[in-house]
Protein backbone atom coordinates (compact mmCIF):
# COMPACT_ATOMS: atom_id res chain seq x y z
CA UNK A 1 0.00 0.00 0.00
CA UNK A 2 1.53 3.38 -0.71
CA UNK A 3 1.29 5.89 1.86
CA UNK A 4 0.70 9.55 0.79
CA UNK A 5 1.47 12.37 3.07
CA UNK A 6 -0.86 15.38 2.53
CA UNK A 7 -0.09 19.11 4.49
CA UNK A 8 -3.11 20.60 6.63
CA UNK A 9 -1.20 23.90 6.82
CA UNK A 10 -2.65 25.69 3.97
CA UNK A 11 -5.94 24.29 3.37
CA UNK A 12 -6.95 21.16 6.51
CA UNK A 13 -10.62 21.50 5.32
CA UNK A 14 -9.75 19.83 1.81
CA UNK A 15 -7.54 17.14 3.57
CA UNK A 16 -9.95 16.75 5.91
CA UNK A 17 -12.28 15.62 3.25
CA UNK A 18 -10.16 13.19 1.79
CA UNK A 19 -9.13 11.64 4.81
CA UNK A 20 -12.89 11.36 6.02
CA UNK A 21 -13.63 9.43 2.82
CA UNK A 22 -11.14 6.79 3.98
CA UNK A 23 -12.58 6.56 7.72
CA UNK A 24 -16.25 6.45 6.32
CA UNK A 25 -14.81 3.21 4.10
CA UNK A 26 -13.03 1.62 7.34
CA UNK A 27 -9.73 2.61 6.52
CA UNK A 28 -7.07 4.48 8.77
CA UNK A 29 -5.70 8.16 8.41
CA UNK A 30 -2.99 9.65 11.12
CA UNK A 31 -3.27 13.30 11.60
CA UNK A 32 -1.30 15.83 13.59
CA UNK A 33 -3.38 16.85 17.67
CA UNK A 34 -1.91 19.25 19.49
CA UNK A 35 -0.12 16.33 21.47
CA UNK A 36 0.82 13.61 19.00
CA UNK A 37 0.45 11.94 16.19
CA UNK A 38 -3.01 10.04 15.70
CA UNK A 39 -3.73 6.82 13.89
CA UNK A 40 -7.51 7.03 13.83
CA UNK A 41 -10.32 4.95 12.53
CA UNK A 42 -14.11 5.26 13.11
CA UNK A 43 -14.49 4.68 16.23
CA UNK A 44 -17.71 3.21 15.65
CA UNK A 45 -16.75 0.45 13.45
CA UNK A 46 -15.40 -2.00 15.34
CA UNK A 47 -13.53 -3.72 12.44
CA UNK A 48 -12.42 -0.63 11.06
CA UNK A 49 -11.00 -0.07 14.75
CA UNK A 50 -9.20 -3.34 14.90
CA UNK A 51 -6.99 -2.93 11.68
CA UNK A 52 -5.26 0.31 13.55
CA UNK A 53 -4.32 -2.40 16.68
CA UNK A 54 -2.56 -4.13 13.28
CA UNK A 55 -0.70 -1.34 11.62
CA UNK A 56 0.72 -0.76 15.27
CA UNK A 57 1.22 -4.31 16.46
CA UNK A 58 -0.63 -3.41 19.56
CA UNK A 59 -1.57 -5.86 22.06
CA UNK A 60 -5.51 -6.07 22.07
CA UNK A 61 -6.35 -5.30 25.71
CA UNK A 62 -4.81 -1.80 25.42
CA UNK A 63 -7.76 0.24 24.82
CA UNK A 64 -8.09 3.26 22.40
CA UNK A 65 -9.50 6.80 23.02
CA UNK A 66 -12.29 8.07 21.32
CA UNK A 67 -11.71 11.97 19.68
CA UNK A 68 -14.44 14.03 19.39
CA UNK A 69 -15.03 17.67 17.47
CA UNK A 70 -17.50 19.07 20.15
CA UNK A 71 -18.57 18.41 23.30
CA UNK A 72 -21.82 17.32 23.28
CA UNK A 73 -20.76 14.36 21.67
CA UNK A 74 -18.37 13.40 24.13
CA UNK A 75 -21.66 12.53 26.19
CA UNK A 76 -23.55 10.48 23.65
CA UNK A 77 -20.59 8.29 24.33
CA UNK A 78 -20.57 7.36 28.04
CA UNK A 79 -23.74 6.30 29.84
CA UNK A 80 -24.41 9.15 31.71
CA UNK A 81 -23.27 12.57 32.34
CA UNK A 82 -20.09 11.75 34.22
CA UNK A 83 -19.53 14.22 37.94
CA UNK A 84 -17.58 16.99 37.59
CA UNK A 85 -17.08 16.58 33.49
CA UNK A 86 -18.77 20.12 32.30
CA UNK A 87 -16.62 21.90 34.68
CA UNK A 88 -13.61 19.78 33.00
CA UNK A 89 -14.50 19.92 29.73
CA UNK A 90 -15.56 23.90 30.42
CA UNK A 91 -11.89 24.32 31.56
CA UNK A 92 -9.78 22.05 29.42
CA UNK A 93 -12.00 21.55 26.12
CA UNK A 94 -10.30 21.23 23.42
CA UNK A 95 -7.35 20.46 24.95
CA UNK A 96 -5.02 17.61 26.32
CA UNK A 97 -7.30 16.10 28.61
CA UNK A 98 -8.71 12.56 28.43
CA UNK A 99 -12.26 11.85 30.57
CA UNK A 100 -12.93 7.87 31.01
CA UNK A 101 -16.34 7.21 32.71
CA UNK A 102 -18.30 4.44 31.78
CA UNK A 103 -19.43 3.29 28.54
CA UNK A 104 -22.80 3.44 26.81
CA UNK A 105 -24.24 0.94 23.95
CA UNK A 106 -22.65 3.00 21.19
CA UNK A 107 -19.09 2.39 21.46
CA UNK A 108 -18.01 -1.52 20.10
CA UNK A 109 -15.54 -3.73 22.26
CA UNK A 110 -12.52 -3.10 20.08
CA UNK A 111 -12.78 0.67 21.67
CA UNK A 112 -12.55 -0.05 25.08
CA UNK A 113 -10.40 -3.42 25.14
CA UNK A 114 -13.83 -5.20 26.57
CA UNK A 115 -13.94 -2.76 29.96
CA UNK A 116 -17.07 -1.04 31.05
CA UNK A 117 -15.37 2.47 30.47
CA UNK A 118 -14.34 4.82 27.79
CA UNK A 119 -11.51 7.66 27.77
CA UNK A 120 -12.83 10.70 25.59
CA UNK A 121 -10.99 13.52 24.62
CA UNK A 122 -11.36 16.40 22.22
CA UNK A 123 -8.53 17.82 20.52
CA UNK A 124 -7.18 21.67 20.31
CA UNK A 125 -6.35 21.16 16.56
CA UNK A 126 -8.37 22.79 13.91
CA UNK A 127 -7.15 20.01 11.18
CA UNK A 128 -8.02 16.91 13.82
CA UNK A 129 -11.33 18.15 14.62
CA UNK A 130 -11.88 19.16 10.78
CA UNK A 131 -11.24 15.50 9.94
CA UNK A 132 -13.64 14.26 12.94
CA UNK A 133 -16.43 16.83 11.88
CA UNK A 134 -16.07 15.99 7.96
CA UNK A 135 -16.11 11.65 8.92
CA UNK A 136 -19.20 12.37 10.94
CA UNK A 137 -18.36 10.27 13.55
CA UNK A 138 -15.87 9.69 16.56
CA UNK A 139 -12.27 8.90 15.75
CA UNK A 140 -11.07 6.27 17.75
CA UNK A 141 -6.66 6.67 17.46
CA UNK A 142 -3.88 5.96 19.69
CA UNK A 143 -0.65 7.60 19.00
CA UNK A 144 0.70 6.83 15.42
CA UNK A 145 3.80 5.04 16.03
CA UNK A 146 4.78 1.16 15.71
CA UNK A 147 4.02 -0.41 19.49
CA UNK A 148 6.50 0.25 22.12
CA UNK A 149 8.07 2.75 20.30
CA UNK A 150 8.58 6.80 20.76
CA UNK A 151 5.35 8.50 19.85
CA UNK A 152 5.52 10.34 16.89
CA UNK A 153 5.72 14.42 17.03
CA UNK A 154 6.06 14.85 13.38
CA UNK A 155 4.81 13.48 9.92
CA UNK A 156 7.71 12.14 9.06
CA UNK A 157 8.15 10.05 12.55
CA UNK A 158 4.76 9.01 11.01
CA UNK A 159 5.96 7.85 8.00
CA UNK A 160 8.76 6.22 9.58
CA UNK A 161 6.34 3.33 11.57
CA UNK A 162 3.70 3.40 9.14
CA UNK A 163 4.86 3.74 5.48
CA UNK A 164 3.61 1.09 3.51
CA UNK A 165 0.50 0.40 6.40
CA UNK A 166 -1.90 3.27 6.06
CA UNK A 167 -2.86 5.35 3.05
CA UNK A 168 -2.61 8.64 4.33
CA UNK A 169 -0.61 10.60 6.39
CA UNK A 170 -1.91 14.42 7.61
CA UNK A 171 1.01 16.33 7.57
CA UNK A 172 0.30 19.64 10.33
CA UNK A 173 4.27 20.07 11.22
CA UNK A 174 5.69 19.52 14.44
CA UNK A 175 3.16 18.84 17.34
CA UNK A 176 3.14 21.45 20.18
CA UNK A 177 2.82 19.56 23.37
CA UNK A 178 4.83 16.53 22.22
CA UNK A 179 3.05 14.08 24.97
CA UNK A 180 -0.11 12.29 25.20
CA UNK A 181 -2.76 13.74 27.03
CA UNK A 182 -3.44 13.69 30.34
CA UNK A 183 -5.65 10.59 31.19
CA UNK A 184 -8.14 11.10 34.14
CA UNK A 185 -10.55 8.84 35.16
CA UNK A 186 -13.89 9.92 36.70
CA UNK A 187 -14.95 6.66 38.06
CA UNK A 188 -15.25 7.44 42.17
CA UNK A 189 -11.98 9.54 43.25
CA UNK A 190 -10.95 11.56 40.50
CA UNK A 191 -7.45 9.65 39.42
CA UNK A 192 -4.70 10.37 37.02
CA UNK A 193 -4.19 7.47 34.90
CA UNK A 194 -1.46 9.00 32.51
CA UNK A 195 -0.21 12.65 33.31
CA UNK A 196 0.32 15.16 30.71
CA UNK A 197 0.43 18.60 29.58
CA UNK A 198 -3.00 19.62 31.90
CA UNK A 199 -1.08 18.90 35.07
CA UNK A 200 -1.80 17.79 38.51
CA UNK A 201 -1.92 21.08 40.12
CA UNK A 202 -4.25 22.46 37.51
CA UNK A 203 -6.87 19.46 38.05
CA UNK A 204 -6.76 20.39 41.37
CA UNK A 205 -7.67 23.83 40.99
CA UNK A 206 -10.67 22.76 39.25
CA UNK A 207 -11.80 19.60 41.18
CA UNK A 208 -9.87 20.11 44.28
CA UNK A 209 -8.54 16.58 45.38
CA UNK A 210 -7.02 14.32 42.51
CA UNK A 211 -5.19 10.98 42.77
CA UNK A 212 -2.09 9.48 41.26
CA UNK A 213 -2.46 6.13 40.19
CA UNK A 214 0.70 4.33 41.49
CA UNK A 215 2.33 3.12 38.06
CA UNK A 216 2.82 6.60 36.83
CA UNK A 217 7.06 6.82 38.10
CA UNK A 218 7.59 3.28 38.82
CA UNK A 219 6.97 0.06 37.51
CA UNK A 220 4.02 -2.10 38.30
CA UNK A 221 4.91 -4.83 41.39
CA UNK A 222 4.24 -8.19 41.08
CA UNK A 223 0.46 -9.21 40.84
CA UNK A 224 0.16 -5.65 40.53
CA UNK A 225 -3.26 -4.70 38.36
CA UNK A 226 -2.74 -1.57 36.11
CA UNK A 227 -5.20 1.24 36.66
CA UNK A 228 -4.37 1.74 32.78
CA UNK A 229 -3.68 -1.66 30.63
CA UNK A 230 -1.32 0.81 28.34
CA UNK A 231 1.08 0.98 31.47
CA UNK A 232 1.96 -2.59 32.14
CA UNK A 233 3.93 -2.61 28.79
CA UNK A 234 7.48 -1.61 27.61
CA UNK A 235 6.86 1.68 26.57
CA UNK A 236 8.55 5.03 23.89
CA UNK A 237 11.74 2.81 23.88
CA UNK A 238 13.94 3.72 21.33
CA UNK A 239 16.78 0.81 20.07
CA UNK A 240 19.36 2.56 22.29
CA UNK A 241 19.63 1.82 26.03
CA UNK A 242 18.31 4.51 27.88
CA UNK A 243 19.69 5.34 31.12
CA UNK A 244 18.61 8.44 33.57
CA UNK A 245 20.60 10.44 36.66
CA UNK A 246 17.62 12.68 38.09
CA UNK A 247 19.55 15.58 40.40
CA UNK A 248 20.67 19.13 40.50
CA UNK A 249 22.39 20.18 37.36
CA UNK A 250 26.20 20.04 37.62
CA UNK A 251 26.42 16.89 39.89
CA UNK A 252 23.49 14.88 37.60
CA UNK A 253 26.43 16.34 34.85
CA UNK A 254 29.44 15.09 37.07
CA UNK A 255 27.65 11.53 37.40
CA UNK A 256 26.46 11.40 33.68
CA UNK A 257 29.67 12.11 32.44
CA UNK A 258 31.21 9.02 34.14
CA UNK A 259 28.59 6.76 32.48
CA UNK A 260 29.33 8.18 29.21
CA UNK A 261 33.04 7.66 29.50
CA UNK A 262 32.86 3.90 30.47
CA UNK A 263 30.45 3.18 27.98
CA UNK A 264 32.86 4.74 25.64
CA UNK A 265 35.72 2.80 27.08
CA UNK A 266 33.72 -0.10 26.41
CA UNK A 267 33.47 0.62 23.20
CA UNK A 268 29.60 1.59 22.75
CA UNK A 269 28.48 5.04 21.23
CA UNK A 270 26.71 7.01 24.01
CA UNK A 271 25.06 10.31 23.47
CA UNK A 272 23.93 12.44 25.97
CA UNK A 273 20.68 14.74 26.53
CA UNK A 274 20.82 17.16 28.62
CA UNK A 275 19.11 20.52 29.98
CA UNK A 276 20.33 23.86 29.14
CA UNK A 277 21.82 24.60 32.49
CA UNK A 278 23.86 21.17 32.55
CA UNK A 279 25.25 22.00 29.15
CA UNK A 280 28.62 23.69 30.08
CA UNK A 281 29.50 20.87 32.23
CA UNK A 282 29.41 17.96 29.65
CA UNK A 283 33.04 19.02 28.40
CA UNK A 284 34.15 17.59 24.54
CA UNK A 285 31.25 14.95 25.40
CA UNK A 286 28.34 14.46 22.55
CA UNK A 287 25.14 16.08 23.78
CA UNK A 288 21.70 17.15 22.77
CA UNK A 289 19.59 19.78 24.07
CA UNK A 290 16.18 18.93 25.48
CA UNK A 291 15.79 21.97 26.91
CA UNK A 292 15.35 24.09 30.08
CA UNK A 293 14.78 22.65 33.78
CA UNK A 294 12.92 25.96 34.26
CA UNK A 295 9.91 25.17 31.63
CA UNK A 296 9.44 21.08 31.85
CA UNK A 297 6.99 22.15 28.72
CA UNK A 298 10.17 22.63 26.53
CA UNK A 299 11.46 19.04 27.63
CA UNK A 300 8.34 17.00 26.96
CA UNK A 301 8.01 18.40 23.24
CA UNK A 302 11.30 17.18 22.64
CA UNK A 303 11.80 14.03 24.25
CA UNK A 304 10.15 11.77 21.43
CA UNK A 305 11.66 13.42 18.41
CA UNK A 306 15.58 13.64 20.41
CA UNK A 307 14.64 9.63 21.36
CA UNK A 308 14.29 8.93 17.64
CA UNK A 309 16.87 11.18 16.29
CA UNK A 310 19.72 9.79 19.07
CA UNK A 311 18.84 6.73 17.81
CA UNK A 312 20.47 6.91 14.46
CA UNK A 313 23.66 8.56 16.57
CA UNK A 314 23.70 6.45 19.63
CA UNK A 315 23.56 2.63 21.18
CA UNK A 316 23.17 4.47 24.98
CA UNK A 317 21.20 7.61 25.78
CA UNK A 318 22.35 9.37 29.04
CA UNK A 319 19.74 11.44 29.94
CA UNK A 320 19.11 14.02 33.21
CA UNK A 321 15.90 13.68 35.07
CA UNK A 322 14.15 16.24 36.92
CA UNK A 323 11.53 17.05 39.42
CA UNK A 324 7.78 16.25 39.33
CA UNK A 325 6.53 19.36 39.46
CA UNK A 326 4.09 20.45 37.14
CA UNK A 327 4.24 18.90 33.44
CA UNK A 328 7.65 17.86 35.30
CA UNK A 329 5.83 14.40 35.66
CA UNK A 330 4.58 14.04 32.63
CA UNK A 331 8.47 14.17 31.11
CA UNK A 332 9.46 11.75 33.86
CA UNK A 333 6.05 9.50 33.36
CA UNK A 334 7.69 9.24 29.54
CA UNK A 335 11.07 9.54 30.10
CA UNK A 336 11.43 6.31 32.69
CA UNK A 337 9.51 4.07 30.51
CA UNK A 338 11.81 4.98 27.90
CA UNK A 339 14.10 3.99 30.33
CA UNK A 340 12.95 0.61 31.35
CA UNK A 341 13.08 2.39 35.07
CA UNK A 342 17.31 2.51 34.52
CA UNK A 343 17.80 5.44 36.92
CA UNK A 344 19.78 7.00 39.28
CA UNK A 345 18.48 9.54 41.78
CA UNK A 346 21.21 11.38 43.00
P1 LIG B 1 -2.52 6.02 23.35
O1 LIG B 1 -3.73 6.00 22.51
O2 LIG B 1 -1.35 5.33 22.75
O3 LIG B 1 -2.23 7.41 23.81
O4 LIG B 1 -2.97 5.21 24.61
C1 LIG B 1 -4.19 5.50 25.26
C2 LIG B 1 -3.99 5.35 26.73
O5 LIG B 1 -5.23 5.51 27.42
C3 LIG B 1 -3.42 3.99 27.09
O6 LIG B 1 -2.51 4.11 28.14
C4 LIG B 1 -4.69 3.25 27.52
O7 LIG B 1 -4.39 2.17 28.38
C5 LIG B 1 -5.48 4.36 28.20
N1 LIG B 1 -6.93 4.08 28.19
C6 LIG B 1 -7.77 4.17 27.15
N2 LIG B 1 -9.01 3.81 27.50
C7 LIG B 1 -8.97 3.48 28.81
C8 LIG B 1 -9.94 3.02 29.75
N3 LIG B 1 -11.21 2.82 29.40
N4 LIG B 1 -9.52 2.78 31.02
C9 LIG B 1 -8.23 3.00 31.38
N5 LIG B 1 -7.27 3.43 30.52
C10 LIG B 1 -7.62 3.67 29.25
MG1 LIG C 1 0.75 5.36 22.46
Amino acid sequence: METKVISVLQDYNTAAREGAKIIRSGGLVAFPTETVYGLGADGLDGAAVDRIFEAKGRPNDNPLILHVAEKEAAFRLWVAEPPRARALMDTFWPGPLTLIYYRSDMVPDEVTAGLDTVAVRMPDNQAARALIAASGVPIAAPSANLSGKPSPTTAAHVLQDMEGRIPLILDGGPCRYGVESTVLSLVGTPTILRPGAVTKEMLAAVLGEVALAPSILAPLGAGEKAASPGMKYKHYAPNAQVFVVVGEAQAAAARLSALYDQFAAAGKRPYIAATAEAMPFYGPRRCALLGTRRDPTTLCSRLFSLLRELDQEADVILSEGIGTEGTGLAFMNRLLRSAGFRVEYL
